[in-house]
């Protein structure tokens, strides 16, 4: 079985991305898809370990490059997954992201700070993309709140005191990004998205060129993973999956491997490339 959807260090994980290669070599996935929050940092050491790790399991885990744009549609965040982008296409645009990012980042730290919750904002290396799981963490590890979950539900979560959207980048300019740099984009996790039915989001997302839709995804209950393939069905849409992986201790209960998502999918995924 096969990983689509997983973050490494480079975002918000917790394991770097050679540790990610080997618990998933451990965990019998046989192709893992490295998608970071806005970042592309992630690939080389993932792609590097894959193959140093062929001595030790016997065996190549095959990478696939790919990442997690963040967008806002209807005010809300909106992810959208892009597979097999040309790097160089893409590195320059994403740079403005990331940025984006770290100035976010310090204002939500700006507000906590005006709420009474003092923070450090994390030391986040160049190519790193900060995210509310790592304010998350601080806010824990500084003892304002008692663990992740509660700094999402007090102060982090959307609409939350201290929540500050992305930069504003619509998700039909993303979806035109990703195409214009040769990825497949894909809509990660339809049914948290909190902006819209998805009956009347979806057709605006396909008209800007939206190729496929994330089914399998831990957050998806069975009713719904089954809606989601009938539409990519009646669309002929592409479908993906993943468990979101985030490392021990990132909040995320899915485990590798955890969605059972079958190879087939990613054939279709190159086919579609091709
Ligand atoms: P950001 O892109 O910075 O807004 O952070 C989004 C990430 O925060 C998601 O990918 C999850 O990893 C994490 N996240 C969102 N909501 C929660 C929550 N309620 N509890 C724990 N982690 C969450
Ligand atoms: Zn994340
Ligand atoms: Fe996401
Ligand atoms: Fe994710």
């Amino acid at each position: 079985m096969i990983e689509l959807h997983c973050h490494t260090t480079f975002s918000d994980g917790t394991l770097s991305p050679k540790r990610l290669v080997e618990s998933s070599l451990m965990a019998d996935v046989q192709a893992l898809a490295i998608t970071d929050h806005d970042t592309m940092s992630g690939w080389d050491e993932a792609e590097q370990a894959a193959i140093e790790f062929v001595n030790v399991y016997d065996r190549y885990l095959e990478i696939v490059p790919g990442l997690e744009l963040s967008t806002v549609y209807n005010d809300k965040s909106l992810h959208i997954l892009g597979f097999y982008p040309d790097k160089n296409k893409l590195a320059a645009p994403l740079q403005e992201r990331l940025e984006g990012r770290k100035r976010r980042a310090q204002a939500m730290v700006d507000k906590l700070d005006e709420l009474g919750y003092p923070i450090e904002l994390p030391e986040m290396g160049e190519g790193m993309a900060p995210g509310r799981p790592h304010i998350a963490r601080t806010l824990t590890d500084a003892g304002h709140v008692r663990d992740m979950r509660e700094a999402f539900d007090r102060l982090l979560g959307e609409g939350k005191p201290a929540c500050v959207e992305y930069e504003k980048f619509s998700s039909i300019d993303g979806i035109e990004l990703l195409l214009n740099c040769d990825a497949i984009p894909v809509w990660a996790h339809p049914f948290l998205f909190r902006g819209g039915e998805l009956e009347i989001v979806l057709p605006k997302l396909l008209g800007a060129g939206l190729k496929g839709i994330e089914v399998y995804h831990p957050s998806h209950t069975d009713y719904q993973m089954e809606k989601l393939k009938g539409l990519c069905d009646r669309h002929g849409l592409l479908m993906t999956g993943g468990s979101d992986y985030h490392g021990p201790g990132a909040g995320h209960h899915a485990g590798l491997n955890s969605q059972n998502v079958p190879m087939e999918l990613l054939d279709a995924l190159k086919l579609a490339k091709v």
